[in-house]
């Protein structure tokens, strides 16, 4: 599933592809990732539009057209991909036509990627789409200004049963952490997965949000990690799983054996010697 790094660098790689380009037509073979809009409606409304700018909040992409706003989420393996001529396959589930004869391809295997459309003439800005869904439920980016400890605080105090992994994991609360980046913060936060999140103190918290900085940076700069399904548009691959501490390793740069273990049913991997359980009662 791609993260925040990965989602970024397929915003990048749009905005280089298509910036500037008008729609022509829009053929839609499966109408289903289309939410808050009918297809005719959809294909209609976007003709002549222009595609002015690309951008990201979270793990969704915004879509900036002359008159309208789309919000897309990847999901499990969604992919754009601009082409010509080239056949189209069963995985092509949205094709919008350029008027200078290329298309960009809404690609997705498992078909659970979502779009909402929304009007520019209600919705003037991006800050206004935060108000509606799916961007209500988004959560502070590490590298928002208002994240801080309090706001992790407020956030993990409800939670009494969940370990920090799963609290990470949720994007209500930080928006664009996913299960790799969460092994490695935690690494380098130093904190047991399974620790519960309401027991971290004002140094814990504020270690996980310079954490969660240091790494989803470094994998921003990397291109993402090309790890399993994920792969960004233009076949781009990421350079990040070179910089792995944890996530999928035998050893962690201190030479510990790595351990792995199911959190909230996810695979977590983390080192018993520098991730020390130091909070007992938080093991469930
Ligand atoms: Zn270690």
């Amino acid at each position: 599933m791609p993260e925040l790094p990965e989602v970024e660098t397929v915003k990048n790689a749009l905005r280089h592809d298509i910036i500037g380009k008008k729609i022509k037509s829009i053929d839609v073979y499966y109408g289903k990732i289309i939410k808050n809009v009918t297809i005719d409606e959809f294909k209609n409304l976007l003709v002549d539009e222009e595609f002015i700018n690309i951008h990201r909040i979270g793990k969704h992409l915004i879509f900036e057209l002359t008159k309208y706003y789309f919000v897309a989420h990847l999901r499990m393996e969604g992919k754009y991909f601009l082409m010509h001529d080239e056949e189209i396959s069963k995985h092509d589930h949205i094709i919008f036509n350029f008027y200078d004869g290329s298309n960009l391809r809404y690609n997705d295997v498992r078909k659970f990627g979502t779009i909402y459309l929304y009007d520019k003439i209600k919705y003037r800005s991006i800050d206004d789409l935060k108000d509606l869904y799916p961007l209500n439920k988004v959560g502070l980016e590490p590298f928002d200004d208002k994240m801080n400890v309090q706001y992790l605080k407020d956030k993990f105090k409800d939670l009494k049963k969940s370990s920090i992994k799963q609290a990470l994991l949720d994007q209500s609360i930080i928006a664009g952490l996913g299960n790799i980046y969460v092994d490695e913060v935690l690494y380098l936060s130093k904190l047991h997965p399974e620790i519960k999140a309401n027991l971290l103190n004002d140094e814990e918290l504020k270690l996980i949000i310079d954490s969660s900085i240091k790494v989803l940076n470094k994998a921003i700069n990397l291109g993402g990690t090309t790890i399993r399904s994920f792969q960004s548009s233009h076949e781009i691959s990421g350079r990040f799983q070179n910089e792995l501490n944890v996530h999928t390793k035998e050893k962690c740069p201190c030479n510990h054996d790595v351990v792995k273990i199911r959190v909230g049913g996810r695979g977590t991997y983390f080192c018993p010697v520098c991730q020390k359980n130091n909070k007992k009662e938080g093991i469930q």
